[in-house]
């Protein structure tokens, strides 16, 4: 079987009727044919204006007493030609849709009585799972899982007169597993007549594979997938041929109302027309894919592949092997970075549409799924998965080519990509990074390393979140930089550029580390904080507490905190490390986080806890074959920090803003880590607490006014607490409301319906009445009130809220994106005027940066740098040649001296950065 082949439907009507005059009869339609042409269902369907499309009855009820329709929950024209074409090209006698492919699962299942058995695959779509067991559990249904890619385990599990329903799906996913539906049907039928074969047909679409043909009783399918085709709708199909099942389906959608809009119902008709010439694109190109996988030596799962397991069972019953493949790497972090490195390539769930999707099923579609049963299920934690869409198939095979280059997976030999192994690719990995040179029990590091992190605003909810109110916060983008610059004379050294330009340095070997207890790489930081480093630290390697100021100490005393916990036996760097923040700090706007965030990634990277992506390809590389020979430039660096590095860097901040605060709530370090904007519930009231990423967040711009008033945050909380004692009712009236505010200020910036100017008045609405709120629970202050006035007066009249603590601080106004610069400009000045502090931003957006360390060498004739040049001693000869024809190319002597004004751009500019 060699897809795309033309598909021969035998049994599938011919709509016209055979001629007489011609001499021989006329052939069936083809599939692609009968997709194409949508028939009227019957007589009475004859569109009264000749429409050439199906049109839309957007309407619940119809006129009439004695009409084939009267409400749209039971019927309605537009489902009805979808429902008629479906039956159609699945060779079915009756057809429904649904809202959902779980809704056409959930319809199916009802058919179950309280008793019944169910015999399902163990290796399910998890939301069909998730239904199996609320059956299991609230139903009274008793469900068996077995591997039914071998048949005759089932055979234990026929029960005569119990077993009601056999649940079958194939190939599955992700591992293309294979089942055979006619072999199981005919071993059920013998046993238990009675009981229902049902198969989940997602994978394949009715054009690929028709399980009624071979013994089900009943298919569905998930038409968010191939049947749309587009991943714009959700809806799900159930066929089948036996009059009575169809009759109690049919009683089941009218009862529940799960049947599919009129709208919903006229796109996925409009998708099902191409759902022929999509999958034979689909499939020849994700053939191509597994191919060139497979001969670079990945563990390919394909059912097209030969050796595939059951593939002669999958080429009996079905006309094509699909577009959704899996593959192996052999290393969870390998297969973070390609996912990561892919351009084309989309990160997303789901499948079946006509752009090209990756995942990583542990991480994503099946993190749901506990590791150990992941683990006995065969899942492998590296696994990627790939759905294949109708883009050019040389694009699609160069995009995955070259992020598999620059993960460092494969490598350009002899004009063709090869694989580099796992081992090979670790050891690549430490020389491309700098292997340490140890030197006297010390980690020789000659690299610069330059990170960022960024600070946080509370955009609603602040104080309320003490009492259980979720919580919005988002990135703002003034930054915390750090750089280091490794010493080779066995001292660490800080320099605190915004904290009255604190700077400090100690001996390595009088570090108390007597009292340290480095933790290996791999575990994690206890709850608590070691209360013996952080005495021994502040006895014997801090000034006494009058002779520094309290920021400064702070922040020294985590450093060294990290440090000491960080530095396993003899390998202790030695290097300096300078800050710069564009943020203002002790503001409350997350600046103590972000200098977590960047110390944390510091020390990570110089111990080599954390490691980034081996070399990107380079421009002197030969061009692949059929590459036009362009420049090989990486894109920005997109994703390109993976989740588990991200991870690990927000643990560690959390335990420097421990350090910091004794009791944090993590939010401002997982903003400072994540960048966008998050939801957070404190526990303890009852609901759903936690953190939870705001899908969709857009980037607004922002005032932000630092009314350099200082406050006292313990002091304002106390207060409100105190206030909610003495007048409950009041209180909690307002905290509702607060929590009300923030719900629709989420559901707003979700919407992907709300236009901007919709959205922007909503949040301008929102901010108005918080701040109300806050001034309610007594934590505004004059100061504060001054900018809410000034920047609401004619002719801004924008929106004004105090965000943090309140009682000083800052205030943050909203900015509509097409209020005019001059304007602003005014309202900047009126305010600096008033002695306040000014800074434009925008929120929601990039979390951590780490400035990539392969980049180098964009030295211009004059040696001036005006490219990226970090690390001054990156690997290779070319480059060792440029640092010595230019002195080496340190980034501290500008980091250090530029005004705050310029240092964003300038940093942006010294090369690529890679962020979360
Ligand atoms: N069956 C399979 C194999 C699926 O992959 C999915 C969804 O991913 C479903 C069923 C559920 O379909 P829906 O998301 O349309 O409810």
């Amino acid at each position: 079987m060699s897809p795309p082949s033309p598909k021969l439907i035998h049994d599938l009507p011919t709509p016209d009727p055979e001629s007489p005059s011609l001499s021989r009869p006329r052939q069936p339609y083809r599939f692609s044919t009968l997709c194409a042409t949508v028939d009227s269902p019957n007589a009475d369907h004859k569109d009264q204006h000749g429409s050439s499309s199906v049109p839309i009855y957007q309407t619940a009820t119809f006129k009439g007493v004695a009409g084939q329709y009267d409400y749209t929950r039971s019927g309605n024209p537009t489902r009805t030609h979808l429902e008629h074409h479906i039956a159609k090209i699945s060779s079915a006698a009756h057809a429904f849709a649904v809202s959902s492919g779980m809704a056409a699962l959930d319809v199916i299942t009802r058919i179950l009585k309280p008793g019944c058995e169910v015999i399902a695959g163990d290796d399910l779509y998890g939301g069909t799972n998730r239904l199996l067991t609320y059956l299991k559990t609230h139903m009274g249904v008793t469900v068996h899982h077995v591997d039914t890619t071998n048949p005759p385990t089932i055979l234990p599990y026929l029960n005569p007169g119990k077993t009601a329903m056999v649940l079958l799906e194939t190939p599955t996913n992700p591992l293309l597993k294979i089942v055979d539906i006619a072999r199981i049907s005919a071993m059920v039928k013998e046993k238990c007549e009675d009981a229902v074969i049902v198969v989940d047909n997602t994978m394949m679409s009715p054009y690929l594979q028709r399980p009624l043909e071979h013994g089900a009783d009943i298919v569905y399918d998930s038409a968010t997938k191939y049947l749309s085709g587009h991943h714009d709708l959700m809806a799900g199909v159930i066929t089948c041929n036996r009059d009575d099942l169809a009759k109690q389906v049919a009683f089941i959608i009218n009862s529940v109302g799960n049947g599919l809009t009129p709208f919903d119902s006229f796109l996925l008709l409009r998708g099902t027309k191409t759902l022929a010439i999509r999958m034979d694109r689909q499939q020849s190109t994700a053939m191509l894919v597994a191919q060139m996988l497979s001969r670079l030596g990945f563990v390919t799962h394909y059912p097209g592949l030969p050796n595939h397991p059951g593939k002669e069972i999958h080429e009996r019953i079905a006309d094509g092997y699909g577009a959704v493949l899996s593959f192996e790497t052999g290393d969870k972090e390998l297969s973070e970075r390609i996912v990561g490195a892919t351009r084309l390539w989309g990160i997303s769930v789901s499948f079946g549409a006509v752009n090209s999707l990756i995942s990583m099923p542990c991480v994503m579609s099946h993190a749901s799924i506990d590791p150990a049963t992941r683990a006995a299920r065969g899942l492998p934690e590296d696994l990627i998965r790939l759905c294949v869409g109708i883009e050019d198939p040389a694009d699609l095979l160069d995009d995955l080519q070259h992020a598999l280059v620059e993960a460092g997976a494969i490598t350009l030999a002899a004009n063709d990509y090869i694989r580099i192994p796992n081992t090979i690719n670790k050891a690549v990995e430490k020389l491309a990074l700098g292997e340490p040179r140890i030197q006297s029990n010390r980690i020789r590091e000659n690299r610069e390393w330059f990170v960022s992190a960024p600070g946080k605003v509370i955009l609603f909810g602040e104080h309320a979140v003490v009492h259980g109110v979720t919580a919005v916060a988002a990135s703002v983008d003034l930054r915390c930089y750090g750089l280091t610059s490794s010493r080779h004379d066995n001292k660490v050294s800080v320099h605190f550029s915004d904290i009255s330009d604190y700077q400090h340095e100690w001996d390595i070997d009088d570090l108390p580390w007597d009292a340290a207890t480095p933790i290996p790489p791999g575990e994690e930081h206890p709850d608590t904080l070691d209360q013996k480093l952080v005495d021994a630290i502040n006895a014997r390697a801090l000034p006494p507490a009058g002779e520094m100021s309290s920021s400064a100490h702070g922040a020294s005393l985590a450093f060294l905190y990290l440090y000491m916990t960080l530095s396993l036996g003899a390998e202790r760097p030695s290097f300096h490390f300078v800050t710069r923040s564009t943020l203002p700090v002790s503001a409350g706007l997350g600046s103590s986080a972000s200098y977590s965030v960047c110390i944390a990634t510091a020390l990570l990277l110089l111990n080599k806890r954390i490691t980034l992506p081996p070399f990107p390809p380079r421009s002197r590389e030969p061009a692949p074959p059929g590459d036009p020979g362009h420049l090989h430039t990486t894109h920005q660096g997109r994703r390109a920090i993976t989740p588990t590095i991200a991870a690990e860097v927000n643990r560690w901040a959390f335990v420097a803003e421990k350090v910091l605060h004794g009791n944090p709530s993590g939010v401002d370090n997982s903003v400072a880590v994540f960048g966008g904007a998050l939801a957070y519930t404190r526990p303890g009231f009852g609901k759903k607490s936690g953190m939870e990423q705001i899908q969709g967040f857009k980037s607004l711009r922002f005032l932000l006014t630092n009314s350099k008033i200082p406050r006292d945050t313990k002091r304002l909380v106390a207060g409100v607490a105190q206030k909610k004692m003495q007048e409950p009712e009041v209180v909690d009236k307002l905290l509702d409301a607060i929590q009300t505010i923030g719900d629709e200020a989420r559901r707003a910036l979700a919407d992907p319906e709300l236009s901007r100017e919709a959205l922007l008045s909503a949040l301008s609405a929102l901010i108005d009445e918080n701040h109300a709120h806050l001034v309610a629970l007594g934590v505004s202050h004059p100061a504060l009130e001054a900018i809410k006035s000034l920047a609401g007066s004619e002719p801004y009249r924008l929106s004004t809220k105090l965000t943090g603590a309140g009682g000083g601080g800052c205030a943050v106004t909203l900015v509509p994106d097409d209020f005019q610069d001059a304007v602003l400009n005014t309202l900047v000045a009126a305010l600096q005027k008033d002695n306040f502090q000014p800074y434009l931003t925008a929120v929601g957006g990039s979390g951590l940066g780490i400035l990539s360390p392969y980049d180098h060498g964009l030295l211009a004739q004059d040696g001036q740098v005006n490219g990226p040049v970090t690390p001054p001693e990156t690997p290779g000869e070319e480059l060792d040649e440029v640092v010595h024809a230019n002195g080496a190319a340190s980034l501290l002597p500008q980091f250090k001296t530029l005004t705050n004004t310029q240092l964003p751009k300038w940093a942006e500019e010294r090369g690529r950065w890679l962020y979360v």
